[in-house]
Protein backbone atom coordinates (compact mmCIF):
# COMPACT_ATOMS: atom_id res chain seq x y z
CA UNK A 1 0.00 0.00 0.00
CA UNK A 2 1.15 3.53 -1.13
CA UNK A 3 1.20 5.83 2.59
CA UNK A 4 -1.63 5.71 4.16
CA UNK A 5 -1.88 8.31 7.57
CA UNK A 6 -4.55 6.43 9.58
CA UNK A 7 -3.99 3.32 10.66
CA UNK A 8 -6.22 1.24 13.11
CA UNK A 9 -5.67 -2.02 15.43
CA UNK A 10 -8.08 -4.98 15.64
CA UNK A 11 -8.54 -8.07 18.20
CA UNK A 12 -10.09 -11.07 17.47
CA UNK A 13 -12.24 -12.87 19.93
CA UNK A 14 -14.33 -15.94 19.87
CA UNK A 15 -17.98 -16.09 21.35
CA UNK A 16 -18.63 -19.63 21.70
CA UNK A 17 -18.89 -22.29 18.93
CA UNK A 18 -20.77 -24.79 17.02
CA UNK A 19 -20.80 -28.06 15.45
CA UNK A 20 -21.67 -29.63 12.37
CA UNK A 21 -20.59 -31.93 10.00
CA UNK A 22 -17.51 -31.63 8.67
CA UNK A 23 -18.30 -33.20 5.08
CA UNK A 24 -20.26 -30.40 4.51
CA UNK A 25 -17.34 -27.98 4.85
CA UNK A 26 -15.26 -30.03 2.85
CA UNK A 27 -17.65 -33.10 0.64
CA UNK A 28 -14.26 -34.10 -0.53
CA UNK A 29 -11.96 -35.10 2.67
CA UNK A 30 -14.42 -33.89 5.41
CA UNK A 31 -14.88 -36.20 8.30
CA UNK A 32 -16.31 -36.53 11.84
CA UNK A 33 -17.24 -32.71 13.46
CA UNK A 34 -15.88 -29.46 12.54
CA UNK A 35 -16.17 -26.80 14.87
CA UNK A 36 -17.33 -23.66 14.30
CA UNK A 37 -16.08 -21.18 16.05
CA UNK A 38 -18.16 -17.47 16.21
CA UNK A 39 -15.24 -14.90 15.59
CA UNK A 40 -15.91 -11.54 16.43
CA UNK A 41 -13.42 -8.14 16.10
CA UNK A 42 -12.42 -5.44 18.18
CA UNK A 43 -11.47 -2.56 16.10
CA UNK A 44 -10.05 0.39 17.61
CA UNK A 45 -9.84 4.04 14.96
CA UNK A 46 -7.65 6.75 16.36
CA UNK A 47 -10.41 9.21 15.63
CA UNK A 48 -13.68 7.13 15.15
CA UNK A 49 -13.21 5.05 18.53
CA UNK A 50 -14.11 1.42 19.25
CA UNK A 51 -16.22 -0.47 16.91
CA UNK A 52 -16.91 -4.06 17.25
CA UNK A 53 -17.72 -6.26 14.07
CA UNK A 54 -20.07 -9.18 14.71
CA UNK A 55 -20.68 -10.38 17.70
CA UNK A 56 -20.84 -13.92 18.33
CA UNK A 57 -22.71 -16.27 20.15
CA UNK A 58 -24.68 -15.98 23.78
CA UNK A 59 -26.41 -17.98 26.23
CA UNK A 60 -29.41 -16.09 24.82
CA UNK A 61 -29.25 -18.09 21.68
CA UNK A 62 -29.31 -21.06 23.88
CA UNK A 63 -32.65 -19.72 25.43
CA UNK A 64 -34.42 -18.34 22.41
CA UNK A 65 -34.24 -22.40 20.60
CA UNK A 66 -35.56 -23.73 23.46
CA UNK A 67 -39.11 -23.76 21.47
CA UNK A 68 -40.15 -24.17 18.17
CA UNK A 69 -39.55 -23.03 15.61
CA UNK A 70 -35.94 -21.95 16.57
CA UNK A 71 -35.42 -25.19 18.30
CA UNK A 72 -34.91 -26.59 14.79
CA UNK A 73 -32.16 -24.18 14.43
CA UNK A 74 -30.47 -25.51 17.68
CA UNK A 75 -30.61 -29.18 16.45
CA UNK A 76 -29.02 -28.38 13.15
CA UNK A 77 -26.48 -26.41 14.63
CA UNK A 78 -26.08 -27.27 18.63
CA UNK A 79 -24.00 -24.41 20.34
CA UNK A 80 -21.94 -24.13 22.89
CA UNK A 81 -21.45 -21.19 25.14
CA UNK A 82 -21.07 -19.92 28.67
CA UNK A 83 -21.54 -16.77 30.00
CA UNK A 84 -18.07 -15.41 30.03
CA UNK A 85 -17.32 -16.11 26.38
CA UNK A 86 -20.11 -13.40 25.32
CA UNK A 87 -18.10 -10.30 23.82
CA UNK A 88 -19.51 -8.50 26.73
CA UNK A 89 -18.05 -10.18 29.22
CA UNK A 90 -15.05 -10.23 27.45
CA UNK A 91 -14.37 -6.79 26.46
CA UNK A 92 -15.37 -5.66 30.06
CA UNK A 93 -12.50 -8.27 30.96
CA UNK A 94 -10.62 -5.63 28.52
CA UNK A 95 -12.20 -2.33 30.81
CA UNK A 96 -14.34 -1.91 27.88
CA UNK A 97 -18.21 -0.98 28.69
CA UNK A 98 -20.83 -1.40 26.21
CA UNK A 99 -21.30 2.21 26.10
CA UNK A 100 -17.84 2.78 25.45
CA UNK A 101 -17.99 1.33 22.01
CA UNK A 102 -18.88 3.83 18.70
CA UNK A 103 -21.03 1.43 17.16
CA UNK A 104 -21.15 -2.27 15.82
CA UNK A 105 -20.78 -3.53 12.38
CA UNK A 106 -22.84 -6.48 11.71
CA UNK A 107 -21.57 -8.97 8.91
CA UNK A 108 -24.92 -10.72 8.13
CA UNK A 109 -27.68 -11.66 10.41
CA UNK A 110 -27.19 -15.39 10.98
CA UNK A 111 -27.58 -15.95 14.47
CA UNK A 112 -24.23 -17.16 15.41
CA UNK A 113 -22.85 -13.52 14.22
CA UNK A 114 -25.77 -11.43 16.29
CA UNK A 115 -26.82 -13.65 19.52
CA UNK A 116 -24.51 -10.80 21.58
CA UNK A 117 -26.48 -8.07 19.90
CA UNK A 118 -28.62 -7.39 22.77
CA UNK A 119 -26.11 -6.57 25.07
CA UNK A 120 -25.27 -3.10 22.94
CA UNK A 121 -28.26 -1.16 23.50
CA UNK A 122 -28.66 2.75 22.10
CA UNK A 123 -25.31 2.32 19.53
CA UNK A 124 -25.14 2.59 15.92
CA UNK A 125 -25.40 -0.76 13.67
CA UNK A 126 -24.00 -0.48 10.58
CA UNK A 127 -25.24 -3.39 8.11
CA UNK A 128 -26.16 -4.01 4.70
CA UNK A 129 -29.85 -2.69 3.45
CA UNK A 130 -30.86 -6.09 1.97
CA UNK A 131 -29.87 -8.03 5.13
CA UNK A 132 -31.69 -5.76 7.02
CA UNK A 133 -34.84 -5.66 5.11
CA UNK A 134 -34.79 -9.43 5.10
CA UNK A 135 -34.40 -9.97 8.89
CA UNK A 136 -36.74 -7.25 9.90
CA UNK A 137 -39.69 -8.96 7.34
CA UNK A 138 -39.04 -12.59 7.85
CA UNK A 139 -40.81 -14.97 10.75
CA UNK A 140 -41.69 -18.05 12.34
CA UNK A 141 -39.97 -20.62 9.84
CA UNK A 142 -39.24 -18.65 7.08
CA UNK A 143 -36.76 -16.81 9.36
CA UNK A 144 -35.24 -19.91 10.55
CA UNK A 145 -34.34 -21.35 7.07
CA UNK A 146 -32.50 -17.72 6.42
CA UNK A 147 -30.52 -18.58 10.34
CA UNK A 148 -32.32 -15.72 11.64
CA UNK A 149 -33.07 -15.77 15.48
CA UNK A 150 -35.96 -12.79 15.90
CA UNK A 151 -35.32 -12.40 19.26
CA UNK A 152 -32.28 -11.62 19.26
CA UNK A 153 -32.48 -9.00 16.76
CA UNK A 154 -32.80 -5.46 18.58
CA UNK A 155 -36.68 -4.02 17.81
CA UNK A 156 -34.92 -0.87 17.20
CA UNK A 157 -32.28 -2.01 14.74
CA UNK A 158 -34.08 0.50 11.92
CA UNK A 159 -33.93 3.21 14.11
CA UNK A 160 -30.19 2.68 14.88
CA UNK A 161 -28.59 1.39 11.32
CA UNK A 162 -26.57 3.18 9.08
CA UNK A 163 -26.89 1.02 5.69
CA UNK A 164 -24.59 -0.18 2.87
CA UNK A 165 -26.46 -0.20 -0.51
CA UNK A 166 -24.92 -1.67 -3.56
CA UNK A 167 -24.62 1.59 -5.39
CA UNK A 168 -22.66 3.08 -2.11
CA UNK A 169 -19.82 0.58 -3.01
CA UNK A 170 -16.57 1.18 -5.28
CA UNK A 171 -14.78 -1.57 -7.43
CA UNK A 172 -11.56 -1.83 -5.83
CA UNK A 173 -8.91 -0.27 -8.31
CA UNK A 174 -6.12 -2.33 -7.54
CA UNK A 175 -8.09 -5.68 -8.00
CA UNK A 176 -10.09 -4.39 -10.95
CA UNK A 177 -6.62 -4.14 -12.48
CA UNK A 178 -5.66 -7.71 -12.08
CA UNK A 179 -9.33 -9.49 -12.32
CA UNK A 180 -12.86 -9.84 -15.03
CA UNK A 181 -15.10 -7.06 -13.91
CA UNK A 182 -17.53 -9.55 -12.73
CA UNK A 183 -15.33 -11.97 -10.63
CA UNK A 184 -14.14 -8.53 -9.03
CA UNK A 185 -14.75 -7.75 -5.06
CA UNK A 186 -16.14 -4.40 -4.14
CA UNK A 187 -15.09 -2.54 -1.20
CA UNK A 188 -16.42 0.74 0.49
CA UNK A 189 -14.53 2.72 2.59
CA UNK A 190 -15.96 3.07 5.80
CA UNK A 191 -14.43 6.28 7.27
CA UNK A 192 -13.20 8.04 4.16
CA UNK A 193 -10.02 7.96 5.09
CA UNK A 194 -8.76 4.24 3.48
CA UNK A 195 -8.05 2.77 6.79
CA UNK A 196 -11.43 0.30 7.07
CA UNK A 197 -13.46 -1.31 4.20
CA UNK A 198 -16.34 -3.06 4.19
CA UNK A 199 -16.43 -5.73 1.56
CA UNK A 200 -19.86 -7.02 -0.72
CA UNK A 201 -19.42 -10.83 -0.29
CA UNK A 202 -22.61 -11.79 -1.62
CA UNK A 203 -24.86 -15.41 -1.58
CA UNK A 204 -23.88 -16.96 1.73
CA UNK A 205 -26.59 -14.80 3.21
CA UNK A 206 -28.51 -11.64 1.93
CA UNK A 207 -25.88 -9.01 2.13
CA UNK A 208 -23.21 -10.30 3.73
CA UNK A 209 -20.39 -7.81 4.26
CA UNK A 210 -16.56 -8.68 5.41
CA UNK A 211 -14.56 -6.21 6.69
CA UNK A 212 -10.67 -4.82 5.68
CA UNK A 213 -8.18 -3.26 7.90
CA UNK A 214 -5.12 -1.92 7.16
CA UNK A 215 -2.78 -1.72 10.47
CA UNK A 216 0.39 -0.34 10.62
CA UNK A 217 1.78 -3.32 9.63
CA UNK A 218 -0.27 -5.64 7.32
CA UNK A 219 -3.73 -5.86 5.81
CA UNK A 220 -6.65 -8.25 7.45
CA UNK A 221 -9.33 -8.98 5.11
CA UNK A 222 -11.70 -11.14 7.20
CA UNK A 223 -14.18 -12.47 4.46
CA UNK A 224 -16.40 -13.82 7.17
CA UNK A 225 -18.72 -16.55 6.02
CA UNK A 226 -17.90 -16.36 2.21
CA UNK A 227 -15.93 -19.68 3.01
CA UNK A 228 -15.45 -21.80 6.22
CA UNK A 229 -12.47 -23.11 6.12
CA UNK A 230 -8.97 -21.13 4.18
CA UNK A 231 -7.82 -24.74 2.89
CA UNK A 232 -10.97 -25.40 1.27
CA UNK A 233 -11.19 -22.03 -0.45
CA UNK A 234 -7.38 -22.50 -1.73
CA UNK A 235 -8.15 -26.04 -3.09
CA UNK A 236 -10.79 -24.92 -4.56
CA UNK A 237 -13.46 -26.91 -2.97
CA UNK A 238 -16.60 -25.70 -2.33
CA UNK A 239 -19.11 -26.54 0.49
CA UNK A 240 -21.82 -29.53 -0.01
CA UNK A 241 -24.83 -28.47 -1.55
CA UNK A 242 -26.85 -29.33 0.88
CA UNK A 243 -25.88 -25.82 2.08
CA UNK A 244 -28.41 -24.20 -0.70
CA UNK A 245 -30.64 -25.23 1.80
CA UNK A 246 -30.47 -21.76 3.76
CA UNK A 247 -27.62 -20.42 1.52
CA UNK A 248 -29.31 -16.87 -0.24
CA UNK A 249 -28.03 -17.44 -3.44
CA UNK A 250 -25.78 -20.43 -4.51
CA UNK A 251 -24.85 -18.67 -7.53
CA UNK A 252 -23.50 -15.91 -5.84
CA UNK A 253 -21.60 -17.71 -3.11
CA UNK A 254 -19.79 -19.25 -6.52
CA UNK A 255 -18.85 -15.97 -7.81
CA UNK A 256 -17.83 -14.55 -4.22
CA UNK A 257 -16.39 -18.02 -4.20
CA UNK A 258 -13.87 -17.74 -7.12
CA UNK A 259 -13.70 -13.48 -6.49
CA UNK A 260 -11.71 -14.91 -3.32
CA UNK A 261 -9.52 -17.00 -4.93
CA UNK A 262 -7.75 -14.70 -7.62
CA UNK A 263 -7.82 -12.27 -4.29
CA UNK A 264 -5.56 -14.32 -2.70
CA UNK A 265 -3.34 -14.62 -5.52
CA UNK A 266 -3.34 -10.90 -6.62
CA UNK A 267 -2.88 -10.13 -2.97
CA UNK A 268 -0.96 -12.94 -0.91
CA UNK A 269 0.62 -10.50 1.64
CA UNK A 270 -2.79 -9.63 2.83
CA UNK A 271 -4.14 -11.65 5.93
CA UNK A 272 -7.00 -13.47 4.70
CA UNK A 273 -9.92 -14.94 7.27
CA UNK A 274 -12.93 -16.24 7.98
CA UNK A 275 -15.16 -16.04 10.77
CA UNK A 276 -15.54 -19.50 11.23
CA UNK A 277 -11.66 -21.03 10.10
CA UNK A 278 -9.54 -22.86 12.31
CA UNK A 279 -6.59 -21.07 11.13
CA UNK A 280 -8.29 -17.88 12.15
CA UNK A 281 -8.03 -19.08 15.93
CA UNK A 282 -4.28 -18.49 15.83
CA UNK A 283 -4.40 -14.86 15.74
CA UNK A 284 -6.57 -14.85 18.78
CA UNK A 285 -4.55 -13.74 21.73
CA UNK A 286 -7.64 -14.88 24.45
CA UNK A 287 -8.27 -17.99 23.31
CA UNK A 288 -7.51 -21.35 25.12
CA UNK A 289 -9.12 -24.32 23.51
ZN1 LIG B 1 -23.45 -17.21 8.33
Amino acid sequence: MVSNPTTVSYRLFASGYCTAHDWIVDPKNGRGKALFYAVWLLIDHPRHGLYVFDTGYSPRFLEATRHFPDKFYGWATPAFIQKEETAMAQLAQAGIKPSDLSGMIISHFHADHVAGMLDFPKIPVICHSAAMEQVLSVKGFGAVRHGIVKTLIPTDLRERARVITEDSVVADKALMQNLDGPSSLQFQDLFGDGSVELAQLPGHARGQLGIRIHTADHTLFFATDAAWRKSTLEAGILPSPTVKLFFDDWAAYKTTFSALRNYQQVFPMHRLLFTHCPETLNYITSFHP
